[in-house]
């Protein structure tokens, strides 16, 4: 009857949110979106027609498509749609997006038959809604779908270029400690690719965090017992509430997937013994080349245990998919997919092992589901989720050197067979179960959350 009351009086509510389109940013979004429409509240997505969802699998939101609407304006029309280009959208719509959202915000405030928009929640990186909120007087949230410790690493990137940790050139060594992040190597923070030379990525990253923390709030995938330390230096340095929420707990992110899953190999991974299949992605954008390729193939058969790989037709630059394996090469004991339901494969008792590219997605899942990892990180949050789950949480191996295949069937061997990394990841499971309960920290994150969104 509560819930009844709580729904009743919530639908009075609207809340429009605003995904980043791309896999990693859309899915925590969707989730989101679902948890504050259990909590009753009524959703609006505005998204672009680039990488759109599957709006069918929605029938309880409204959808707006915006920014990229007309086919003519050879300004979005010519962007790429795959690799490293089709994040050029972030830039421009960062840039020319103003006029457009506040056009489709000012509609939005103006529909009689629809509840009243109490905010807007945007993905942290469309940095140019703060202002437009502002104008409009409508509160801005964002959701941040990396970790705090990202955030906390990002918002000193510019003390961090001071200090000459960016330029590949100087005389620090790479595996020399950061002294401001003591866990980090200087080697993590080339990694991240930031280079502090006017490129656009690194204006992006200095406006997402003074514009996050002007915003009203900030939701985070995460949850406080992971990275305590982090939640205070955030608590201390940012005035706006900070909510940490873990989303793969209250929803599975299936149903906003961009490319089709294959479901075909349940039946095999059924049959597989518990712990002793190692499940390996490199997420929705990573590309490697033919060559590292190849080690990876290597280094799966070679370690001798099970596999389910995912790869993603165009992760090998220059081929649609696996032309460069010779047939039968991955044998009986390795199945490879194009794309799969990952949070469902990582709840599989059979898997044994994440091997990773450290998005923050798959590596939260990966936690959710207390499965420990091998970390291959590319760029970006990727080096700084690696080095966190190895050395602070220490649920995972990092594959430091790159893509070698005798160093890769070591560290998934390892991984497989060590008992006290299994062990930590099981832990952290259970403390983030706990954190759901009432009373506990996750589960009070979303009745806060709740609250504040209302009382706006
Ligand atoms: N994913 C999936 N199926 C796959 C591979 C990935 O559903 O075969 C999902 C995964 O569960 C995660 C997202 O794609 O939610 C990838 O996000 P992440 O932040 O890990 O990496 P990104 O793709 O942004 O590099």
């Amino acid at each position: 009857m509560k819930n009844q009351t709580e729904i009743t009086g919530g639908r009075r509510q609207r809340i429009i949110l605003f995904p980043l389109p791309y896999q990693g940013h859309i899915n925590p979004m969707l989730q989101l979106a679902n948890l504050l429409y259990s909590k009753g509240f009524t959703i609006t997505i505005l998204h672009t027609n680039f990488n759109k969802p599957k709006t069918s699998n929605y029938p309880h939101f409204t959808f707006r498509f915006i920014l990229d609407n007309d086919p003519h304006d050879e300004r979005y029309s010519n962007l790429p749609l795959q690799g490293m280009g089709a994040f050029s959208r972030i830039f421009l719509f960062n840039q020319e997006g103003a006029d457009q959202l506040r056009h489709q915000l000012e509609l939005e405030l103006s529909q009689k038959d629809e509840p009243p928009v109490s905010c807007l929640i945007t993905d942290a990186l469309w940095h140019f809604a703060q202002s437009v909120a502002d104008r409009l007087s409508l509160p801005r949230l964002v959701l941040r779908t990396s970790s705090l410790f990202c955030f906390i690493v990002y918002a000193s990137i510019p003390l961090l270029a001071d200090l000459g940790y960016l330029d590949c050139s100087n005389n620090k060594h790479p595996e020399e400690q950061v002294v401001e992040f003591p866990m980090l190597k200087v080697k993590d923070i080339i990694k991240t690719g930031f280079k502090r030379d006017g490129n656009a990525i690194e204006e992006v990253i200095d406006n997402m965090v003074k514009q996050a923390k002007a915003s009203s709030g900030i939701i985070w995938n995460s949850f406080k017992e992971l990275e305590e330390p982090e939640l205070e230096t955030i608590l201390r340095d940012i005035p706006a509430p900070s909510f940490l929420i873990p989303f793969p707990k209250h929803f599975t992110s299936s149903s906003s997937s961009l490319l089709e899953q294959d479901r075909t190999f349940f039946p095999w991974l059924d049959q597989q013994p518990p712990n002793s299949v190692v499940y390996v992605s490199f997420g929705s954008v990573a590309q490697v080349d033919e060559e590292h390729f190849m080690e990876i193939a290597h280094g799966l058969v070679d370690c001798k245990e099970s596999f389910l790989w995912v790869v993603r037709p165009g992760f090998v630059n220059g081929s649609t998919w696996i032309e460069p394996l010779p047939d039968g090469f991955v044998g009986e004991r390795g199945r490879i997919v194009k794309w799969a339901p990952q949070q469902e494969v990582l709840a599989h008792e059979a898997i044994g092992a994440f091997w990773t590219h450290s998005g923050w997605n798959s590596t939260f899942e990966s936690v959710c589901e207390g499965v420990p990892m091998i970390c291959s990180p590319f760029w970006g949050d990727q080096p700084l989720d690696a080095r966190y789950m190895s050395d602070v949480a220490k649920v995972g191996v990092y594959l430091e050197n790159g893509w070698e295949r005798e160093e890769i069937s070591k560290a998934i061997r390892r991984v497989i067979v060590d008992e006290d990394i299994r062990e930590r990841a099981r832990v952290l499971k259970q403390k983030l179960d706990a954190s759901l309960s009432k009373g506990g920290s996750s589960y009070e994150s979303v009745e806060s959350l709740v609250a504040y969104i209302s009382s706006l």
